[in-house]
């Protein structure tokens, strides 16, 4: 029985976070205070309450600033990728999302062959061969096809992890973790949101 990994645990408290950011704006004092200036007399709630919000999108959005800056073969506007992809792709892919543990088309899929590629671009990112069973809750490879995966710090939650993006539309795919004693010839984790992928049965 292996204890959850650190990433799981922050992975499970983003959930927990995102549950309670929305019934936040949900609750009737919340919204009536939101649509009101925070600055007024009577905005107690608003003072202590609005700060909140930011604070839990810039903790949780992940290194995007850093992706735009990075130069990928296939380039589109914000407004021309919401055209092609779906709400929760966008979010994901675009904005460096996380979609919850568990859930993924992908997560408990163990083909023998075919290949994962980018849900944005199509680009083949890992082979069926790549995938192994981790139990953290979304698909894990222990290698991608060489250069389609591209790395990058992401110092988000106070903590340095490796953010990994598509290196054909710079999509936002997971985070890769090393050394946390999987049996697998890297003993590196690709932690990939099953709605970044794909799957193609051929190789
Ligand atoms: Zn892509």
């Amino acid at each position: 029985m292996r204890l959850p990994s650190v990433p799981t645990l922050i992975r499970t408290f983003y959930t927990i976070s995102n549950a309670t950011t929305s019934r936040l704006f949900n609750h009737p004092t919340v919204q009536q205070t939101l649509g009101s200036s925070p600055f007024t007399r009577g905005g107690a709630i608003g003072l202590k309450s609005m700060p909140t919000v930011p604070f839990l999108s810039s903790l949780f959005s992940s290194s995007a600033q850093s992706k735009q800056m990075a130069d990928y073969p296939v380039k589109k506007s914000d407004d021309e990728w919401r055209a092609v992809l779906n709400k929760e792709q966008f979010r994901v892919l675009r904005t460096g999302g996380t979609e919850s543990p568990f859930t993924g088309a992908y997560d408990k899929h163990s083909p023998t062959t075919g290949t994962y590629g980018c849900a944005a671009c199509a680009a083949p990112l890992y082979r069926a061969t790549h995938k192994f069973k981790s139990g953290c809750g979304w698909p894990a490879y222990f290698d991608s096809i060489p250069g389609a995966v591209t790395r990058h710090t992401d110092r988000t939650f106070g903590m340095e992890r490796t953010e990994i993006v598509c290196s054909n539309c710079g999509g936002h795919l997971g985070h890769v973790f090393k050394g946390e004693g999987y049996p697998t010839p890297t003993d590196e984790r690709h932690c990939v949101n099953s709605i970044s992928l794909t799957f193609r049965e051929e190789e």
